[in-house]
C-alpha cells in the first residue's frame, strides 16, 4: 500500500461522497493489518503544542501522529485499547481525532482538506469591507419565509398573494418547488421565499444562509397549533427571526382564533391583543381575507428591523435552488444580498463558476441587473451551484474560476475519503437490528429531482438520527436514479431514497436483480414518516408500483377541440387506457395522472403491447417533449413478513 494518502474504503472506486464519517465498527481484513512500528512511542508526559492545533480530515496516524507530537504508534496503541484497530497509513474518523486530541490534552480544529487555501483566496480576491464602507447602504425589500403545519394553507397562501394557482400543481402537502418571487403591495416591494415548509429554510440555515428577514407562521383556524407550527416556531425563535402569526382558514364555520391565539401564547408567542408583542392577523387564503393587512404587518416590521444593504458594486447572494436545463445549462436561483449583480460579471458560487450570460426575474424576463433583495436565475455557471451556496462576483473570470477550482478539489479529497462500510440494513431489516441491540445504521442513496429538495430530504433525514441509529448518505445527487446508483447501493449495502425521481428501466432491473431496494417519494413528510416507521418497527403494508408499460414520446401533436396527442413509442409491457401514468423526463417525474385516450392509427385501442406505436391523449399536461418518457403502472400491496 502507497504512504501517504489514505487507502479508498472498503470497495475502491466504490462508495464516494461528501460523507466523512467512518463508522466505529469497521473491521478489516488480517492483511490490510500492516506491520507498524509500534516499539517507538513517546513518553506519554511528552507536552503537546499548545494553541489550536489545524488537521485535516482524514489524516492518518502518521499525519496526526507529528503534530501533537507523538508518533503515529502511540495513536494506533491508544485507539486499539478503545477497540478500534487501525493502522498508520488509514484515514482516521473525526470522532477517532478528537478522542485521541482530547486523551493528550491537545486542542484539535479539523478541517476539510483544502479549506484553508480556500479560505486565502476569498481574503485576497473577494474581501468587500471597503466597498461597503465606500458606498452607503440604502433600504432593501424584506425576504419573507411562509411556514407552518401541512395542509394549514402556506402554498395557498403565497398562492393568494401572487395570483396564481400553484397549489393546482402540487403532488401534495408540501411544495417541493423553491423558488421566490417579488410582489408590489402599495408601492413597496416584498420578496416571498416561495418554499412553504421548515425543512428549506432549516436546509439552509444549516448551510450558514440566513435570508429571511421575516417568518409568516400560518396556522389553519380549525386545527389549531400542530407539531410543524411549534417546530416553525422554534425555528424562527433559533435564528432569531421576527414572525407574524397568519391564522388561516377563518372562513371555515368550525373556525376557532381564539384557540389558537391560546396556543401559541403557551409557546411565547403572547398576542397583541393580549398585551404580548406578536402580530396576528386573521385570514382566509381561500377567499382573499386579510391579506392587506397582512403585507401591511409584514412592511411595518420590516420598518422596525431596518433592513438596508448597499445598493451598488460588487454583488453577493445566496442560491436558493440550481439545476440542469436543457438549452439553457446549468441555472442558479439566487437572492441578491447586497450589490448589483448584473449580465457578464464574473461569479463565483460553491465549485461553479462562470460569467452571467443572462439574469431572469421572477416572471421570466431578461433583465440587466438585479439589485438586493431581489431574487433572479442566473445563467452562465460551469455547473449547478448547491442551494445555500454563497454567490461572489469577482473582478475577472480568472479568480472566479481559481475560487470554484479550490473548492472543487476539496469537494474531491473529500469525496475519496474512506467511507462507512458495506453494512447497512435495508429499511425493512432496521427494527430488527435495533431489537438486537446493535447500532444499526441505515445507509443511503439520495437523489431528488432539484437542488433544493435534495437539501430539504438530507436534512430531515439527518435529523432522524439517534444513538441506535445511524444514517450514512452514501451518495447524493440531482437527477434521476440510475444504473450507477444502484451499483454504489449495492456496494455499500445502501437503500436508495428517490424524491420525486424515478429509475429508468435499465436501472428497474439491475436493482431487482441485486436485490437493492429502492424506495420513491413526492412528498417529504411520507419520506420522514415512513423512515420513521420503519424504526420502530411499524412500517406500513408497502404499496409497490409494478410498471406495467413504457412508451417513448417521438412527436407531440395539436389536435383541434381534443388537445394535444403524444405520438409513442411502446419500448415494454403493454400501454392500457385509464392506467395511472407518470411523465418522466431525464428520470424526474414531471407530471402524473391518468390516460385519457390511447389509439392505434385512428382507431381507439383500450390496450397497446410493445413494439407498436400509438397515440396517447393528454387530459390537462401539455408540455410534453420528444423523448420523454410515459410510464404506466399499478399499486399493488406487497405483504409483509411479520
Ligand atoms: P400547505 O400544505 O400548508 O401548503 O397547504 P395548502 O395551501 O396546500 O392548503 C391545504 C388545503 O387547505 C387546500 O385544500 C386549500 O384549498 C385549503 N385552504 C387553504 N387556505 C384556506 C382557507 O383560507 N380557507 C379554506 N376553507 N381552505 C383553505
Amino acid at each position: 500500500m502507497a504512504p501517504g494518502r489514505p487507502p479508498a474504503g472498503r470497495g475502491t472506486g466504490g462508495p464516494r461522497g461528501s460523507q466523512r464519517k467512518t463508522t466505529r465498527r469497521r473491521r478489516r481484513n488480517s492483511e490490510e493489518l500492516e506491520p507498524t512500528q509500534m516499539t517507538t512511542w513517546q513518553p506519554s508526559s511528552a507536552p503537546v503544542p499548545e494553541g489550536e492545533i489545524i488537521i485535516e480530515r482524514g489524516s492518518t496516524a502518521k499525519d496526526v501522529g507529528p503534530k501533537l507530537n507523538r508518533s503515529a504508534a502511540d495513536i494506533i496503541r491508544f485507539l486499539f485499547l478503545q477497540g478500534e484497530i487501525v493502522t498508520a497509513v488509514q484515514a482516521l474518523s473525526d470522532d477517532m481525532i478528537e478522542l485521541y486530541a482530547a486523551e493528550v490534552g491537545a486542542t484539535v480544529h479539523l478541517v476539510d482538506p483544502g479549506e484553508q487555501q480556500e479560505a486565502a483566496l476569498l481574503a485576497k480576491f473577494f474581501d468587500e469591507d471597503d466597498l461597503d464602507d465606500e458606498i452607503p447602504a440604502e433600504p432593501r425589500p424584506p425576504v419573507v419565509t411562509v411556514m407552518g403545519h401541512v395542509d394549514h394553507g402556506k402554498t395557498k397562501l403565497l398562492d393568494q398573494i401572487r395570483k396564481t394557482n400553484v397549489v393546482a400543481g402540487e403532488a401534495g402537502g408540501i411544495t417541493q418547488h423553491i423558488g421566490a418571487y417579488q410582489v408590489s403591495w402599495h408601492g413597496k416591494t416584498i420578496t416571498f421565499l416561495d418554499t412553504p415548509g421548515h425543512e428549506a429554510f432549516t436546509a439552509m440555515r444549516a448551510r450558514g444562509a440566513d435570508v429571511t428577514d421575516i417568518v409568516i407562521l400560518v396556522v389553519a383556524a380549525d386545527d389549531g397549533v400542530m407539531p410543524q407550527t411549534v417546530e416553525a416556531i422554534n425555528h424562527a425563535k433559533a435564528a432569531n427571526v421576527p414572525l407574524i402569526v397568519a391564522i388561516n382558514k377563518i372562513d371555515r364555520p368550525d373556525a376557532n382564533p381564539d384557540r389558537v391565539l391560546q396556543q401559541i401564547s403557551e409557546h411565547g408567542l403572547v398576542p397583541e391583543k393580549w398585551g404580548g408583542n406578536t402580530i396576528c392577523v386573521e385570514i382566509s387564503a381561500l377567499q382573499g381575507i386579510g391579506i392587506d393587512e397582512l403585507l401591511e404587518q409584514v412592511l411595518l416590521v420590516a420598518e422596525v428591523g431596518e433592513l438596508r444593504a448597499r445598493p451598488k458594486g460588487r454583488a453577493m447572494g445566496i442560491v436558493l435552488e440550481a439545476n440542469l436545463e436543457v438549452g439553457r445549462g446549468p441555472v442558479a436561483t439566487v437572492i441578491v444580498q447586497k450589490g448589483l449583480l448584473a449580465v457578464g460579471d464574473p461569479v463565483v458560487a460553491g465549485a461553479a463558476y462562470g460569467k452571467v450570460k443572462a439574469l431572469i426575474d421572477d416572471n421570466g424576463k431578461a433583465v440587466a441587473t438585479a439589485g438586493p433583495s431581489t431574487p433572479v436565475r442566473v445563467l452562465g455557471f460551469s455547473e449547478p451551484p448547491m442551494a445555500g451556496d454563497e454567490m461572489r462576483v469577482a473582478d475577472d473570470l480568472a479568480h472566479a474560476r481559481s475560487l470554484a477550482e479550490a473548492r472543487a478539489q476539496r469537494v474531491r479529497l473529500i469525496g475519496h475519503q474512506p467511507v462507512a462500510a458495506a453494512s447497512g440494513a435495508r429499511l425493512e431489516d432496521l427494527f430488527e437490528q435495533i431489537q438486537r441491540g446493535e447500532t444499526a445504521t441505515l445507509n443511503v442513496v439520495l437523489k431528488a429531482d432539484v437542488q433544493g429538495s435534495l437539501e430539504a430530504c438530507t436534512e430531515s433525514l439527518r435529523k432522524l438520527e439517534r444513538d441506535d441509529v445511524k444514517l450514512v448518505i452514501v451518495h447524493r445527487g440531482v437527477g434521476g436514479i440510475t444504473e450507477n446508483d444502484v451499483q454504489l447501493a449495492k456496494a455499500s449495502g445502501a437503500t436508495i431514497i428517490g424524491f420525486n425521481v424515478r429509475p429508468d428501466r435499465r436501472s428497474r432491473e439491475l436493482a431487482e436483480s441485486e436485490g437493492v431496494e429502492i424506495r420513491t417519494y413526492e412528498i417529504i413528510y411520507k419520506l420522514i414518516e415512513e423512515i420513521e416507521a420503519a424504526m420502530v418497527g411499524l412500517l406500513s403494508p408497502v404499496f409497490e408500483e409494478v410498471v406495467t408499460g413504457e412508451a417513448e414520446v417521438r412527436e407531440v401533436f395539436r389536435v383541434p377541440r381534443i388537445g394535444a396527442i403524444a405520438g409513442c413509442f411502446v419500448r415494454e409491457g403493454v400501454i392500457t387506457r385509464g392506467s395511472k401514468v407518470r411523465f418522466l423526463r431525464e428520470g424526474t417525474i414531471i407530471w402524473k395522472g391518468t390516460i385519457t385516450s390511447l389509439r392505434r392509427f385512428k382507431d381507439d385501442a383500450r390496450e397497446v403491447a410493445a413494439g407498436f406505436e400509438c397515440g396517447i391523449g393528454l387530459s390537462d399536461y401539455q408540455d410534453l417533449k420528444e423523448g420523454d418518457i410515459i410510464e404506466t403502472f399499478d399499486e399493488r400491496e406487497i405483504p409483509r413478513t411479520a
